[in-house]
């Protein structure tokens, strides 16, 4: 069940920050599978760039040390293959912010390869980076860069970014990465809505009552407090992933599959976002319990009001979505670690079995996380002689079921998008004006609660997030779906 592995062609691919925690947790364990899926071309070369000093022997050994930490059971099993993938890796100290370090870089490029370069490093060194490739001669003109969130702070930075990387790199250089796009039931939706007759003539507020969006996590800030704290669920996950996902659900079939078909639908989403009315929004903070600290505690800021949780009622003004909302939440330190976007479908327009037959609904879920697949909920008889009950069975297209024990090799998000680089395909990456059109809508958001001093709410660590959020569906006589994983 598992598809073809088609070999990328050779590629340089060098990983800026290639020592720290994403390229030790994602990248490197990422591409080691897909070197031991055969896709990696004979002769790639991965190159690790940092500030720290390390031989090519120190490096190496901090990269099989990252796969057997983070790459998994299938890690686990290829083991026997660390050693040939080590052998294209390699490593130079370079200064971003200086001169050091660049020319020995410059010396380990190909010229007839693939060339990439990751910036997985803080976001104030892009500009620095970005520069240096230009100014040492080592960006052509068909060079990728792969940039990591977070993509600006607002409206103003996220534009002054694409200017710095504008001027040395074109647009079909530049992939801005949300791994989000990378997981296999994101595409899948994509399949589902676009390969299937069955579903895109009820796919709008005419059978769609409402959509449900939830990514929720059960750790806290952790050490990312310093950073978490400037930034909160909105800027962190609603304005980028959220809102990914919100964009695949609502928008209309592009003309074809290619990357600016895709992502001029997606931009049309965006720009027709209402703005929010405050009363549909719930800002919350995780309050302290028996064994761990609170929110404030976490990011060392009695006084902070950033938020940990928000919930929002968003509504698209088009044809297609007029009138069904969609309500979206995230947070940390809830009930369960889960992602899942949830189509409920409106009533039949009238009952034929009676009052006592209770309320269905088709729903349509899509959960990403922490298994991947998708369920349809379908309302049949119950089984045996009891008259005519009904009940709520799902149609179950989870890949764990279907795939059985290959089920594991479908592909990290990582993984995928560092594919797709290489191959040069940006379907899955987002551009330039839709990360701002994204920041145009969340933007006044921001504004408005900060110049009301709005407060969040505090909720209880293992919860679904504060009360008021539930009441924002109750206003609307729904309720949100279980918090489960
Ligand atoms: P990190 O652990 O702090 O690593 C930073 C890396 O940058 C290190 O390799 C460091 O090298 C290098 N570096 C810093 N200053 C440098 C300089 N002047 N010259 C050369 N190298 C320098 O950060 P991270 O967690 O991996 O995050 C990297 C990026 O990915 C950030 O933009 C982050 O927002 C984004 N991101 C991370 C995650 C995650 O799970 N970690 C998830 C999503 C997005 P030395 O070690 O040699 O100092």
């Amino acid at each position: 069940m598992v598809s073809r592995v088609i070999p990328v062609e050779t590629f340089d691919l060098v990983i800026f920050g290639g020592t720290g925690d994403l390229a030790r947790r994602k990248i490197l364990p990422g591409l080691f599978r897909r070197f031991c899926s055969g896709q990696m071309p004979d002769n790639a070369a991965i190159i690790g760039a940092a500030r720290s000093e390390h031989d090519d022997a120190e490096y190496r050994q901090i990269v099989r040390d990252a796969i057997v930490e983070f790459g998994g059971a299938q890690a686990k099993r290829d083991a026997g293959m660390l050693d040939g993938f080590l052998e294209h890796v390699s490593y130079v100290a370079v200064d971003i912010k200086g001169e050091s370090g660049w020319m020995a870089l410059a010396g380990r490029l190909r010229g007839d390869v693939v060339r990439a370069f990751y910036f997985s490093v803080g976001p104030s060194l892009f500009g620095d980076i970005a520069e240096r490739l230009h100014a040492f001669g080592l960006a052509t003109s068909d060079s990728r860069i792969v940039v990591e969130k977070p993509f600006g702070h607002d409206l103003e930075s996220a534009r002054t970014l694409n200017a710095t990387l504008a001027k040395h790199f074109a647009e079909t250089q530049i992939y801005r990465i949300d791994h989000y796009l990378g997981k296999e039931t994101v595409q899948n939706l994509m399949a589902v809505r676009f390969g299937n007759m069955l579903f895109e003539p009820l796919w709008n507020s005419q059978y769609v009552d409402h959509v449900q969006i939830t990514v929720a996590e059960t750790v806290g800030v952790g050490g990312r407090g310093a950073y978490y704290d400037k930034s909160g669920a909105m800027r962190d996950m609603v304005q980028n992933h959220l809102m990914q996902l919100l964009c695949l659900i609502a928008m209309e079939a592009p003309a074809k599959f290619d990357p600016d078909a895709v992502r001029d639908e997606k931009l049309k989403v965006i720009r027709a976002l209402n703005p929010v009315d405050y009363h549909h929004i719930v800002r919350g903070q995780y309050a302290a319990s028996d064994h761990d600290p609170s929110y404030r505690d976490d990011v060392d800021n009695a006084r902070s009001t950033t938020e940990s949780f928000i919930a929002l009622k968003v509504m698209i003004s088009n044809w297609r979505w007029a009138g069904t909302p969609f309500y979206l939440r995230t947070g940390k330190k809830l009930r369960a670690r889960t992602s899942e976007i949830a189509v409920v479908f409106k009533d039949t327009p009238h009952s034929i079995f009676g009052e006592e037959a209770g309320r269905h609904r088709n729903v349509l879920s899509i959960q990403l996380q922490p298994n991947e697949g998708i369920t349809l909920g379908v309302t049949i008889k119950e089984p045996g002689p009891g008259g005519m009950r009904l009940v709520d069975v799902p149609l179950d297209m989870t890949f764990a079921d279907a795939l059985g024990p290959d089920a594991e090799e479908v592909p990290d998000a990582y993984e995928r998008l560092i594919m797709d680089v290489i191959r040069g395909n940006q379907t899955l990456f987002m551009r330039g004006d839709e990360v701002l059109a994204a920041w145009a809508w969340t933007d006044p958001l921001i504004q408005g609660w900060t110049s009301r001093r709005e407060v969040p709410k505090p909720y209880d660590a293992g919860s679904s997030g504060p009360e008021d959020a539930l009441m924002l569906m109750h206003r609307d006589g729904r309720r949100w779906r279980d918090i489960r994983a």
